[in-house]
């Protein structure tokens, strides 16, 4: 099959634990192949290990796939022609195929205890060897196994692995993967709960679900061989694997932790994370998509659709790569200015109510030529722009003293900015900007020194947008009101 004929590929997570940006990364690969070949993205739920399953893990997993804007064609939630999409619904159908594989002699029962297979591990430690499964069990006949089983004996099924020989694995990235079959164990493939495991389940899943194509993750690289065997055993023709690049530290130096700092900030690993720090899904997706897959040496700016168009199996890269936050800054950045003004305006609503902030789009909207271009977060906006939406902005009388100056003539600064502004008859931009800068003559003092003691008094802020505009989008009688308001927040300390 070559790239460009419609695929099937699946995202397949264990629903035991957090969204991991590996993970959003297999989603979003899955995703790319499917729409650019009109193929279909499958997601199917691997909730065989009922131990750890964990609902809310299950609906994090489907919500930061919806944030992505990931959208599968088949799944749990909106079935699709090979239902059961969810593995603890399908123990019949594994049952069968394990079935199919004792009778033809490629797995067996296996009753041995904990206790025994303790020692046996105990007993290998001591004669250092790798602990394996010694094969107890191997040769017992279907029929005593079958007697052991009617006697209400407790059991699993293992694969019968060669003990001769090579398998040869094939990994479109990585190339041929060769074996020594005397190196592998005879794996678990049914549990004595009556439930697979993962080798069994997802193989079984990706045959009868049509599976062409499988991304996952490098953790998968160790047990490959069992998995084409258990091909072979089965006389299934293999889809194409791709196992991607591990995610190292940022500094280069392990697997990526859960938490990580770089320099002073602290950027989150998990998806939903990411959202809650303010960045974009088009973001993280441009910035997952490269982690692991490059078009060529210089272009970085890729939106979803850039990526269906461009993606290709023959450009991702096995090598381990440090995640970069620096970078995801960068791409966060570069999509909040490339989104429509009245797209990124309503995408802030949430962000400043969550804030506490009373926001009317509309408001934003009129914000966004001054804001688009300074923020890197969506959080950033409530920083540098929340003064907008706030009643008052709460100077402190120090903060409304002017660089060498005094409280005199801070409080006088103020009070001829008052009267300036009450006294105008137009708010034309520009002629604000002129009078304004004539008292700040009159009085004697620098631009820098008269524009920062408005600054504070209008937004409490010593940073701000354009302070002119500021005031315009907050409106006069507002600006008039907070300069009135610091005015006497200044007297009053004056008097004391
Ligand atoms: N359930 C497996 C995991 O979460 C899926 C691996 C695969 O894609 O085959 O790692």
């Amino acid at each position: 099959m070559t790239q460009k004929d419609a695929v099937r590929v699946r995202f397949a997570p264990s629903p035991t634990g957090r969204f991991h940006i590996g993970g959003a990364r297999t989603a979003l690969y899955n995703y790319l192949l499917a729409r650019q070949t009109g193929g279909k993205f499958i997601l199917r739920l691997e909730d065989t290990d009922r131990k750890r399953f964990n609902p809310a893990s299950e609906k994090e997993f489907i919500d930061s796939l919806h944030w992505l804007g990931l959208q599968w064609d088949e799944g749990p939630d909106i079935g699709g022609p090979y239902r059961p999409y969810r593995q603890s619904e399908r123990r019949q159908i594994y049952q069968q195929h394990i079935n199919e594989l004792i009778r033809n002699d490629h797995a067996y029962y296996c009753f041995c205890t904990p206790d025994r297979l303790a020692e046996v591990r105990n007993e290998q430690k001591n004669r250092k060897e790798d602990s394996h499964y010694d094969g107890l069990c191997r040769s017992l006949s279907l029929a005593e196994a079958q007697a052991r089983i009617d006697s209400g004996e407790s059991y699993v099924v293992r694969f019968k692995t060669p003990k001769e020989g090579v398998t040869t694995c094939y990994d479109q990235m990585r190339g041929e993967i060769r074996v020594e079959n005397r190196t592998l164990d005879d794996y678990i493939l049914l549990k004595s709960n009556g439930l697979p495991v993962y080798h069994l389940a997802a193989i079984v899943d990706d045959y009868l679900m049509g599976i062409t194509h499988v991304f996952r993750g490098s953790e998968w690289l160790p047990t490959f061989p069992l998995h084409t065997q258990i091909y072979q055993a089965f006389g299934w023709q293999q889809p194409l694997w791709m196992h991607l690049s591990l995610f190292l530290n940022p500094t280069g130096k392990g697997k990526l932790s859960k938490r990580q700092s770089e320099g002073n900030n602290i950027k989150a690993v998990y998806t939903l994370d990411l959202k809650e720090l303010g960045f974009l899904p088009e973001a993280v997706n441009n910035w997952i998509a490269l982690m692991g897959w490059s078009y060529d040496d210089h272009t970085e700016f890729f939106t979803l659709p850039d990526l269906v168009e461009n993606f290709s199996i023959e450009k991702l890269n096995p090598s381990p790569a440090a995640v970069n936050f620096t970078k995801l800054d960068h791409f966060n950045k570069l999509h909040i200015r490339s989104l429509a003004q009245d797209d990124l305006a309503r995408r802030l609503v949430p962000v400043f109510q969550q804030a506490g902030l009373d926001v009317s789009l509309e408001k934003l909207i009129d914000l966004m030529p001054i804001l688009q271009e300074r923020i890197r977060t969506l959080d950033e906006a409530v920083e540098i722009a929340g003064f907008f939406f706030r009643d008052w902005v709460q100077p402190s009388p120090e903060d409304l003293i002017g660089k060498n100056m005094d409280q005199p003539g801070s409080l006088k600064t103020l009070q001829a900015a008052i009267e300036k502004i009450s006294s105008m008859q137009s708010f034309n931009l520009e002629l604000v900007e002129a009078q304004l800068r004539e008292s700040a003559d009159s009085l004697g003092l620098k631009a820098g020194q008269f524009f920062g003691i408005l600054r504070m008094a209008v937004t409490g802020q010593t940073v701000s947008p354009p302070l002119i505009e500021s005031m315009e989008i907050i409106g006069f009688e507002e600006v008039l009101r907070r300069l009135q308001k610091s005015a006497e927040i200044l007297a009053n300390s004056f008097e004391l």
